[in-house]
Order: structure tokens, then C-alpha cells, then sequence
């Protein structure tokens, strides 16, 4: 099977080292050259999307939002225009699950089926074949490239029609951003109540409050250490997403919108490419002390 990935970024370039590394036959696309050039000295084929398109059975993508995935498959010389009927599209990307239907309704009518298939996390579990995948599509579908996106992951979900893998995404990018926002707001409360943060946190981390967000998140406050990871500006974007899909079906995100202008506060003060722990800094400014040392 022919297989074309178009993007290398944080995530893009070691996923397509553990498609080389599982056998498949890689085609490789990217605006930077370097990241190219990388991925052909591991193996791929060097491709102009429009060559990932006439030859390969199954374009891959992996690109910011829903904008560049909508250009790049359906703009001016996009993709679609040169992929044949019978052959698929999976996008790995993050995007808006209503941007994800309207691209299926295009190549639909081409005879291309599709599948939405963004991950969760981030690039230690990328390089790792371990990311999560939530999918949606038809079940046929599904069950062909299971196996492809398991090279990949380590847990590969179902959750619906071509849609329901973003949707899913977007329930997850919710959690998280309200979770730090959460375990920030707690944290401030006890180092101005007087209480040392770091022994809140061995004191509750294995109880009802714990997470894994709280387990990951918590050490790199305490340190001030915000490089990212998950960047502030990848989040704005996630929950831009979440509220034009909550919106569109009259489900509403009280929470989601503050901790958005949380991030839109950070952003604006020069925080964006900082890991999304940073928000403990808009706690920080506002509450006029540091969580950390
Ligand atoms: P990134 O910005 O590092 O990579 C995007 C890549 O797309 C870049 O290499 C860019 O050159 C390329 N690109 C953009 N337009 C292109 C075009 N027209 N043709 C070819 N290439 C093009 O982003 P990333 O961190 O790899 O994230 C990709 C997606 O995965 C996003 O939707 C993000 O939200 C999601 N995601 C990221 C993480 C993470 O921790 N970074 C975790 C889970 C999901």
C-alpha cells in the first residue's frame, strides 16, 4: 500500500519514522525542506502533494487547523483534485470536527472515503509509536487502517461517523485546559493561604483531585518551567474549536470561555509558545504571588 503523509512537524515527523519503521511504502510532504530531508535520509520519498495525491492509496495529513488541512486538500491545486475514487484520506490533525464533515461531503462525492483521526499525547509519545487515537468514519474503514494507525498509537478508538474523532478531541483539549486551570487556581489558594504547594500536591495526588494533568503539570509550575510540550497558542486554537462546535449544537461552555480568555490574556502578554501550564502565570499576575519557589 502507498502511503503519503503530508506534514512534519512536533508530530508529523516521528510518526512517519514509525510508519518507515512498520514497513509502509512513505511518501513525504512538508513546506521545510529540512523536515524533508530528514524523513527521506530515514527512508521516505521525497512528493509534491499533488504526486501524494495521483499515487498514493491513502493520503495522510498532519498539519496546524482546519484552514491548512481545508487548503491543502481542497484549495487551488489541493490534493483532492488529483485522488483517485477508491483511494482514502485520513487526517490526523486537530481541527474543527464541523471543518472535518464538510471535507468528507467534498470527497464523498469524488468516491473517497475518509476517516478523522486526531491523537492525543504529544511528541515523547509520538516518538514512541504510543499516541492515542480517536477516529471516526465508517466501521470498514476503520477496521483497514487500524492496523496502519496502530503503528502509530497504542490505543486506536471508534467513536462515530467522520466528525466524531475531533469531537472527541475537543472533549479531551476541554478537560485538560480546565484541569490546569483548576490545579492553578488551588495551588494559589494554598501558597497565599500559607500552605507549601508542593506538599498540597503530595498530599492530594492520590485522591479524588489527582489526574494525570495534575501529575505532569504540577512539577513543571513548581519549577516555573514552561517550555513546551503543548504550547499555549496550539490550545487557543483547540478551544476556538470547542466553542464553535459547542455552539453549533446549543451546547454550552461556561467554563471552556474563561479559561479561553485566560489563554487570550497569556497570548497577549507574549506567553503563547509557552507549555499550557503556563496558565499558573495568569493566576500568578492576578493573585500577585508565585505558586513555585
Ligand atoms: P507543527 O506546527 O509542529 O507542524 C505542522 C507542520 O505542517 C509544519 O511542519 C508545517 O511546515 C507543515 N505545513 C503547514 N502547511 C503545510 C502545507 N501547505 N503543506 C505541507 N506542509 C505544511 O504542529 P504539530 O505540533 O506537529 O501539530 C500538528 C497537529 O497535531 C495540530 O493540529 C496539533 O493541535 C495536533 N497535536 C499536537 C500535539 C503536540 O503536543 N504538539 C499533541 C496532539 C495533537
Amino acid at each position: 500500500m502507498k502511503v503519503g503523509l503530508i506534514g512534519l512537524g512536533i508530530m508529523g515527523k516521528p510518526m512517519a519514522k514509525n510508519l518507515l519503521k512498520a514497513g509502509y511504502d512513505l511518501s513525504v510532504s512538508d513546506l521545510n525542506k529540512a523536515a524533508v530531508d530528514e524523513l527521506v535520509a530515514a527512508g521516505a520519498k521525497a512528493a509534491s502533494n499533488e504526486d501524494i495525491g495521483k499515487n498514493c492509496d491513502v493520503v495522510l495529513t498532519m498539519l496546524p487547523n482546519s484552514p491548512q488541512v481545508k487548503a491543502v486538500m481542497l484549495g487551488e491545486g489541493g490534493v483532492a483534485n488529483y485522488m483517485k475514487s477508491g483511494s482514502y484520506y485520513i487526517d490526523m490533525s486537530s481541527i474543527s470536527p464541523i471543518a472535518s464533515k464538510e471535507i468528507y461531503a467534498v470527497l464523498k462525492e469524488k468516491g473517497i472515503e475518509m476517516l478523522d483521526a486526531p491523537v492525543s499525547g504529544g511528541e515523547p509519545k509520538a516518538i514512541d509509536g504510543t499516541l492515542a487515537f480517536m477516529v471516526g468514519g465508517k466501521k470498514e474503514v476503520f477496521d483497514k487502517f487500524q492496523p496502519m494507525l496502530s503503528a502509530m498509537g497504542s490505543s486506536v478508538v471508534l467513536c462515530g461517523d467522520v466528525g466524531a474523532g475531533n469531537t472527541t478531541k475537543l472533549a479531551n483539549q476541554v478537560i485538560v485546559a480546565l484541569n490546569i486551570a483548576a490545579v492553578s487556581e488551588a495551588m494559589l489558594l494554598a501558597k497565599k493561604a500559607g500552605v507549601d504547594p508542593q506538599l498540597v500536591f503530595e498530599a492530594i495526588k492520590g485522591g479524588l483531585a489527582g489526574s494525570t494533568v495534575m501529575n505532569a503539570k504540577v512539577p513543571m509550575i513548581l519549577d516555573h518551567n514552561y517550555k513546551p510540550g503543548f504550547k499555549i497558542d496550539l490550545h487557543i486554537k483547540d478551544l476556538n474549536n470547542a466553542l464553535e462546535a459547542g455552539h453549533s449544537v446549543g451546547s454550552p461552555l461556561p467554563l471552556t470561555a474563561a479559561v479561553m480568555e485566560m489563554l487570550q490574556t497569556l497570548h497577549a502578554d507574549g506567553c503563547g509558545q509557552d507549555d499550557h501550564s503556563a496558565i499558573a502565570k495568569y493566576y500568578e499576575k492576578v493573585g500577585g504571588a508565585q505558586i513555585g519557589k
